[in-house]
């Protein structure tokens, strides 16, 4: 056989070419290389998804590579594609890089045909089975290919069971199949505008194609987006031999965790169905039994499954998830994957492998995440003695949700988008679901198992679900739910504890997660297996990272709790916090000054007040540095707005009153306004117009410093001087800082630094070091100003389309744009060192607490990352695993 190059047969390939073949084909390669009973067959690669996802068709030399790859899988099985005789039958199977459950397309039996259907029907000896197989193919290769809705054959399915009078379709016998595959052909016809193709090659070629399409479905797209997947990648296509769960009682089809993926428990954890195809279980049509019933059915098969599944965690060295399928007591493999799992399941598992000896700590550390942590530091809900769950259904995926319920997916996408807390109610999810459920605060279904659709992506998107509470008689055509005899209607709020999977009706307060507690110093590492994880890997974490992790805190209860979630200090005070409620007439009269006198006033009037703010700072964060923003935003951000002012002005006028001060105001907020506030009169340029507001501040800082010496602490505060583009500015404020803080107490040491976040800055930033004694990156706005993006309104305007077009993966304001505004700050890193070996370097952008960018700033050498009190765990875990 020539070469291929976009097919790839299972013995050629590994779990390592997950690019190229996808995760379900490197992993299918990998599980036949391992002796595993995987059902023979080739992939089709990404590449090949590219090609046709660019050019709109597949490589010309495709179809002969595929053809030479079905020679081989033909001899094999010793059959040939859709032979009347005795047909091969294959499945068709999307499969990414990247996992994304149940977003893209399968198609299963394709080979069947009308001449195929009666050799399958003769060779098996079960005429039954063969029909069910040819209407499932012409059900999901017109869904998936052709477009057919699924409701118009979902509709004849229902009319089938009606009138044979069962209740699940294994009760419809070999007539009744053969009607409905009749019925299917019409339907298939009506809605495709041409006859089901009889031809197996071109059900290969279709199904193909189709595959490659569903990579842009809208879920697809959406879920990428959700999942940070890049846009371009394409999917693999999978061809594999069929093997048959629905022929009869003695088979079946099932998926299965190698360890709870809730908790990560050992165990024997999946659901199973007797008498069924693969899809069937995730679509939850039927209720599945446990795992553990397999063994009464049949021992050999469980026995053999836990086998495989050991063989597999060995070899992984990690919880995997499988599918598999038993045919007439024959054990078949379909799928393998390292699996999703809860994020308190992530850290115990990672330690109970490491505690196995299976893994190292850095290999532990590896297997958790800063977003995971994140999570387990949701409030959960306070349960007290009276509250009793009305329904208790599958503790699908953690976390405590409260919010309104409604039964689609569309209405939750509104209520979302207008800021309201739901839980999206559903009989059971499906891909078409998604955009509710991320729009929802949890996801309630009253059937499914922990490998439903809604189970499983809820779980990876790290949503709250409750799955399967079969307690609940969900009717989302009235939008309502019935549970013990009451009525839940659309907007009525419900509370969900994916934890326990307990439901109840109304609002659940909640409180603070176990693992808050613990880091308030509430409760013991030793106390529960998952804080005696979190503990572990967060102190590795510390131990090898380089990067420190500072907290932007602008109060004393936000600091003192930030140092008790482990903060080295103070990376951003913003000190305009300080001047709002009540502070703000001050602020207005200084504005308002008409002369020097009355200015200096209003100045001596906020100092103390600012003193005291600072003085609490420091003495919580005593021994660690303190990093004051001197004031930032535009004056005129503390006055009222001239719209509102004009209209109270103009009133008073009208009524004949004296609009007395306000019409002050007006004047000053006329003279002050700016057209684009954003790159006017703020941060350094404010310091440098309007006499005595730094000194004032500067003061305030110093003054707070000696009275925290004095009273025994060990106040380390840095003063930073905001948007200084070029080094002249910088040294002015500089020399008059020196001089005030010299004119307080010579003594108190004040390190003085600016921030970088105007392009200019990181550009001189060889120059500013001259005067800086530290940097600190505001990526914020160095993005803003980098790419030109307003902040305040991008985001809603067109960012939405730039992510559809994939012109970025993620928005800049979230994850730092590595190449562009990641350049500027490497160069300014770069030339500040050459400038002064010792700059202490730092981020106090939201970027300080997003994992993706803390990984960025850890290789770019950054000393500090700065972020709220509660990305404060977050940081630490990423900054360590920046470092292993
Ligand atoms: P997904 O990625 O949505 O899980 P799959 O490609 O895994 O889609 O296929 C859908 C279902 O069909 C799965 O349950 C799978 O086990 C089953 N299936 C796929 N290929 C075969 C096959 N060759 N024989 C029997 N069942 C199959
Ligand atoms: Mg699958
Ligand atoms: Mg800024």
């Amino acid at each position: 056989m020539a070469a291929s190059v976009f097919v790839y047969d299972f013995a050629d390939g590994n779990r390592d070419m997950k690019d190229l073949l996808g995760g379900k084909g490197a992993n299918l390669a990998e599980m036949s290389n391992l002796g595993l009973p995987v059902p023979p067959g080739f992939t089709i690669t990404t590449e090949a998804c590219r090609h046709y996802l660019t050019t709109g068709d597949v490589p010309p030399e495709l179809a002969e590579e595929v053809g030479e790859h079905l020679k081989t899988l033909e001899e094999t099985m010793g059959k040939r594609l859709g032979d009347p005789a005795d047909p091969l039958l294959v499945s068709v199977r999307s499969g990414a890089a990247f996992s994304m459950p149940g977003m893209m397309e399968t198609v299963l039996n394709v080979g069947l045909s009308d001449a195929s259907v009666t050799g399958l029907a003769e060779r098996t000896g079960n005429e039954r089975f063969a029909w069910d197989s040819y209407r499932r193919l012409i059900q999901m290769f017109g869904r998936t290919v052709c477009d057919v809705p699924a409701e118009a054959f979902e509709n004849a399915l229902d009319e089938a069971r009606t009138s044979n009078k069962v209740e699940h379709d294994t009760g419809l016998d070999t007539t009744a199949m053969k009607e409905l595959v009749t019925a299917f052909k019409e339907i298939f016809a009506a809605h495709a505008g041409r006859d089901f193709p009889q031809d197996p090659r071109e059900q290969l070629e279709l199904a193909t194609r189709a595959v490659f399409d569903s990579w842009n479905a809208d879920r697809a797209v959406l879920y990428r987006r959700q999942e940070r997947i890049p846009a371009d990648a394409g999917t693999a296509v999978n061809v594999v031999a069929m093997v048959f769960g629905n022929m009869g009682d003695d088979s079946g089809t099932g998926v299965a965790f190698t360890r709870d993926p809730g908790t990560g428990a050992q165990g024997v954890y999946g659901d199973y169905l007797q008498n069924a195809q693969g899809e069937d279980v995730v679509a939850g049509i039927r209720n599945t039994v446990p795992l553990g019933d397999l063994e009464r059915i049949d021992k050999a098969v469980f026995d053999e499954l836990l086998r495989t599944m050991s063989t597999l965690e060995d070899h992984y060295r990690d919880l995997c998830d499988i599918e598999f399928t038993v045919e007439r007591g024959k054990l078949w493999m379909l799928q393998t994957r390292v699996g999703k799992r809860t994020a308190a399941a992530a850290f115990t598992i990672a330690t109970q492998l490491l505690d196995e000896g299976v893994i190292d700590l850095d290999e532990a550390l590896r297997r958790v995440t800063g977003a995971q942590l994140g999570q387990l530091m949701f409030p959960t809900f306070v349960v007290d003695g009276d509250l009793k769950p009305v329904a208790r259904g599958v503790a699908a995926s953690p976390g405590a949700a409260v919010g309104k319920a409604v039964f689609d997916s569309g209405r939750a996408a509104e209520l979302g988008a207008a800021g309201e807390n739901v839980i999206l109610v559903r009989r059971e999810t499906n891909p078409d679901d998604l955009p509710g459920m991320i729009a929802a605060q949890g996801v309630l279904t009253s059937r499914g198992g922990k490998t439903s659709h809604a189970a499983v992506v809820a779980r990876g998107m790290g949503k709250t679900c409750v799955c399967g509470a079969d307690k609940l008689d969900v009717d989302v055509h009235s939008r309502q739910f019935t549970v013990d005899g009451q009525t839940v209607n659309e907007g009525d709020v419900v509370s969900i504890d994916g934890s326990t999977g307990d439901v109840y009706l109304g609002e659940v307060p909640v409180e603070p997660s176990l693992v808050v507690r613990y880091f308030e110093g509430d409760v013991e590492p030793d106390s529960d297996p998952l804080l005696h994880a979190v503990h572990a890997l967060l102190t590795h974490a510390d131990r090898k990272r380089a990067l420190n992790v500072r907290t932007n805190a602008d109060t004393g209860a936000d600091a003192a709790r930030a140092r008790r979630f482990g903060a080295e200090g103070i990376g951003l005070c913003r000190t305009e916090h300080m001047f709002l409620g009540e502070r703000r007439p001050l602020i207005e009269r200084l504005i308002l000054a008409a002369d020097d006198e009355e200015r200096q006033k209003a100045l001596d009037e906020l100092r103390p007040l600012q003193r005291k703010d600072f003085t609490s700072l420091l003495r919580e964060m005593s021994g660690l540095p303190v990093t004051i923003r001197l004031i930032d935003p535009p004056l005129h951000e503390f006055l009222p707005s001239l719209v509102d002012l004009s209209v109270k002005v103009a009133v008073a006028k009208e009524r004949g009153e004296d609009p007395g001060r306000d019409g002050k105001l007006l004047v000053a907020v006329r003279r002050m306004h700016e057209e684009n506030p954003m790159l006017g009169l703020r941060g350094v340029r404010l310091g440098l117009v309007v006499p005595g507001l730094f000194d004032m501040q500067v003061r305030a800082v110093a003054e707070a410093a000696k009275e925290v010496r004095a009273a025994g602490g060990d106040p380390r505060p840095e003063i930073m001087v905001p948007l200084v583009g070029a080094v002249q500015e910088l040294e002015t404020v500089k020399a008059a800082a020196e001089r005030v803080i010299a004119d307080v107490d010579p003594g108190v040491d004040v390190l003085i630094g600016t921030m970088i976040e105007l392009p200019r800055a990181a550009l001189t930033a060889g120059q500013i070091a001259t005067a800086a004694e530290f940097f600190s990156f505001g990526t914020n706005d160095l993005t803003q100003l980098g790419w030109g993006f307003s902040r305040d309104d991008v985001e809603s305007s067109f960012f939405a389309r730039y992510l559809e077009l994939g012109i970025f993966g993620v928005s800049p304001f979230e994850s730092i744009d590595t190449e562009g505004v990641g350049r500027l700050i490497r160069i300014a890193v770069a030339e500040g060192r050459e400038t002064r070996p010792d700059l202490k370097v730092g981020v106090c952008g939201e970027h300080g607490g997003d994992p993706e960018s803390v990984h960025f700033f850890a290789d770019a050498g950054l000393d500090y990352v700065s972020c709220s009190p509660f990305r404060v765990p977050v940081a630490r875990i990423e900054a360590g695993r920046a470092a292993v």
